[in-house]
């Protein structure tokens, strides 16, 4: 199962991600950074394991990502 990495600390809050796939990524009201919906933090990497079907939408948002903080593991 592919796996998203995301260094949320580096997060300038451009949407991009966002717009792409806004079921798995939310920008938060608190801070303007971007959430990993369903994420769990580990030493301040958010981490969620994802299914097939979300694959290819999680890497255009990683690819799409302009500091490059979102990692698809797969
Ligand atoms: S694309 Fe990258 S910088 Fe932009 S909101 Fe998403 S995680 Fe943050």
């Amino acid at each position: 199962m592919p796996k998203i990495l995301h260094q949320r600390g580096k997060c300038i809050g451009c949407n991009l991600c966002y717009e792409i796939w806004p079921v798995r990524w939310r920008i938060s009201r608190a801070d303007g950074k971007c959430t990993l919906v369903d994420g769990i933090e580990k030493k301040g990497v958010w981490q969620v394991v994802i299914s097939e079907d979300e694959l290819s939408l999680n890497q255009k948002a990683a690819q799409a990502c302009p500091v490059k903080i979102i990692k698809i593991i797969d």
